[in-house]
């Protein structure tokens, strides 16, 4: 309830309840259609004062003066922006009619846009067309601040120019490279010093990269987006001002704002790291081959990366300081890191750098070589020789010096922005969505989801919260694994060990027999929790195609399906989809404990 009004007449405190709260309900514990608006406003989560007449002493004269200033005695009696709404059924008509958010949206004044997007990648590009759809006036400020070495890149954010798109299409080199050994198997005559060209690759990478790029501009100008290719800051809780390349600088005002700014790649903090190493930002598009590389990092960016290269035909070192895979299941990383092993990459590990020095410059087309210091978990000194060095230690959000500290947007202690389900910050007009949010899933699908459900909310009456829980995942390494829900160490945790049936086995892809590839690297494992008649709650794949695979899986989970719902499907023969059902199918119980739990 809002705080009590107890000066003046009755009249005078109603007034002063509507002019003082930009929602305002009238209301009574006791009924049943004040509830009903109740509901409303939480589910398109608007903020509202609710003042319950039957809760206080002057109630009833506070009744009769809503009389007397509105005209309607009955409760919910509503106001927004000072303005009569009505009861329930004119606030549901309202709501009905598309208008409800509009007059609450609607604080008088003039703004230049509806609704800002600070940041054109996966998120941004995803709720500025929806919101243009929908009517809106928008505008995208996208931005890319060259890298320490220079790299810069187009519209369209990291997924598309540094990030998933590059990544997947040299996965796809790298595959292409496995299926030259595996053709000779099936009749293929193919030379033996078969060579790979990187400046071919990335040429043609860079090419489809470009056309995204261009498609992207397109899409916003036929959406009628404005599109700014200038670097924003704020001003106020609704102004920004925006420089471009060339040092203009303009201010905007917009009733909205969505955060999408995304995330860059870190840098530890050694002598010569920004200096002499670099990150995916730059890899994708490096005029050289990069020769002898050293991966730093253990997680999604490094192993895919290190995959790839090592596949195209570079000597790939990986430093780990400590795990595989940090939240994934350590089983299934521990697979990947042992067929990555066995197919020539060198890990070095427990070990973190601690300086790089270099030997020789980079000239045209060739890379430098630079010595890399590190040092073991034990105090054991590490060096070698590389002629690249790839930092993939993490990204930080791009939070920073835009002036979100000065409207008061609430980031945690790394700078990710703390939202609540509905993707709003604490200041109500601020929205954010995609890598920067705290906690949340760093994944395009994840950012372009959550940023077209939230347009749907802002301007159509939608409802519907992004689901964060049961994202699907895929880490693109050489031998691809694909996940959804829980890891096994986290089910235990959170449900108890006695609690979880795990199934699981090895398969043999058939494409791999005739090819003589490893029996025993591709493996599937189900998680269930018992109580909830083996509710499928883990599903993990390591094998060909296995983002592809667990996309579909990723439904049944999501809708609930159990280990009996999977026992019951019939596969598609002959597929890898299938491979691993019957895998898991045919997994005896009592199920395998992982070695960590015997
Ligand atoms: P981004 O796409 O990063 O876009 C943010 C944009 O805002 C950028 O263009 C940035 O320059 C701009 N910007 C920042 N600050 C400002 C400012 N102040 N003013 C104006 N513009 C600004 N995800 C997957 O789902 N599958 C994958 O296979 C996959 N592979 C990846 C591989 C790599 C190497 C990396 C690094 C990431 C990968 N990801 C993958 C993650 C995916 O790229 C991100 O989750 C996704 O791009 C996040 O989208 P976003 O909209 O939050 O931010
Ligand atoms: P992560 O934050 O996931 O991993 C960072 C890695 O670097 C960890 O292995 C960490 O080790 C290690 N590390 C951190 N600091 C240091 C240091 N100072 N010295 C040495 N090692 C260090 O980052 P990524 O960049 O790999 O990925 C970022 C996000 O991008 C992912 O969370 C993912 O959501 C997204 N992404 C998605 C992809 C996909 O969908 N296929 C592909 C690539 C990225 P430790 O475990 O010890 O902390």
């Amino acid at each position: 309830m809002p705080p009590i009004t107890q000066n003046g007449s009755p009249k005078a405190q109603v007034e002063d309840y509507i002019s003082k709260n930009k929602v305002m309900m009238f209301s009574k514990t006791t009924c049943p259609f004040c509830k009903k608006i109740k509901d409303l406003f939480k589910n398109l989560n608007v903020e509202f004062q609710v003042l319950e007449l039957d809760q206080i002493s002057n109630g009833a004269d506070l009744q009769n003066a809503l009389l007397e200033v509105s005209g309607q005695k009955t409760v919910p009696n509503i106001y927004i922006n000072s303005k009569h709404l009505g009861g329930c059924d004119d606030t549901l008509k309202a709501q009905a009619e598309n208008r409800l958010l509009p007059m609450i949206n609607d604080d008088g004044e003039n703004y230049d846009y509806d609704l800002i997007i600070i940041g054109g990648g996966s998120g941004g590009l995803a709720a500025s067309k929806e919101a243009a759809s929908l009517g809106r006036k928008v505008a995208v400020f996208d931005f890319v601040q060259p890298s320490p070495t220079g790299t810069t890149w187009g519209l369209g954010g990291t997924c598309v120019n540094v990030g998933c798109i590059p990544k997947k299409l040299m996965h796809q080199a790298a595959l292409l490279g496995h299926g030259l050994e595996d053709a000779r198997h099936f009749g293929w005559e193919i030379p033996e010093n078969v060579k790979h060209s990187w400046d071919k690759m990335k040429n043609a990478i860079q090419d489809h990269i470009g056309s995204l790029n261009w498609g992207y501009r397109v899409q916003l100008r036929e959406k009628k987006v404005d599109y700014h290719n200038a670097y924003a800051q704020f001003v106020d809780k609704h102004t920004i001002k925006a420089v471009n390349k060339k040092g203009k600088e303009i201010t905007k005002t917009a009733r909205h704002f969505i955060l999408a700014m995304g995330e860059r790649p870190r840098y530890p903090d050694i002598p010569g790291a920004k200096e002499f190493g670099i990150t995916s930002d730059d890899l994708f598009s490096l005029p050289y081959c990069p020769g002898k590389t050293l991966m730093v990092g253990a997680s999604y960016v490094s192993l895919e990366c290190g995959g790839f290269l090592k596949a195209i035909g570079m000597d790939v070192t990986v430093m780990v300081r400590s795990i595989l895979l940090r939240g994934f299941d350590q089983q299934m990383a521990d697979k990947i890191g042992d067929y990555m092993g066995l197919h020539g990459i060198d890990f070095v590990r427990p070990c973190v750098p601690t300086k790089i020095e270099k030997l020789q410059d980079r000239l045209d087309g060739k890379p430098g070589l630079y010595k890399v210091y590190g040092k073991y978990n034990d105090g054991t000194e590490y060096s070698d020789e590389f002629n690249t060095v790839i930092f993939a230690i993490g990204r930080d959000p791009c939070t920073q010096n835009i002036g979100l500290d000065k409207v008061g947007v609430q980031m945690s202690k790394n700078g990710f922005v703390i939202s609540n389900d509905a993707d709003q910050t604490n200041v109500s007009n601020i929205y954010a969505i995609g890598d920067i949010l705290e906690g949340k899933p760093e994944l395009t699908p994840v950012a372009i989801h959550s940023g077209r459900l939230l347009a749907r909310r802002l301007y159509e009456n939608g409802t519907l919260l992004t689901d964060y829980i049961n994202v699907c995942t895929t880490v693109f390494t050489p031998l691809e694994y694909g996940c959804c829900g829980y890891s096994e160490e986290d089910a235990i945790q959170k449900f108890g060990e006695d609690k979880i049936e795990v199934y699981h086995s090895n398969f043999w892809p058939l494409e791999w027999t005739v090819a003589k590839r490893e029996n025993d690297a591709c493996y599937a494992k189900l998680i269930c929790l018992i109580p909830e008649k083996e509710k499928v709650i883990g599903f993990h794949v390591v094998g060909p195609n296995a983002g592809e695979i667990t996309q579909g899986f990723g439904t049944a989970i999501k809708l609930g399906a159990t280990k009996t719902d999977f026992d019951n499907t019939i596969g598609i023969h002959p597929t890898c989809a299938e491979v691993t059902m019957i895998a898991v199918q045919n997994s005896e119980r009592p199920s395998y404990k992982t070695l960590a739990r015997l």
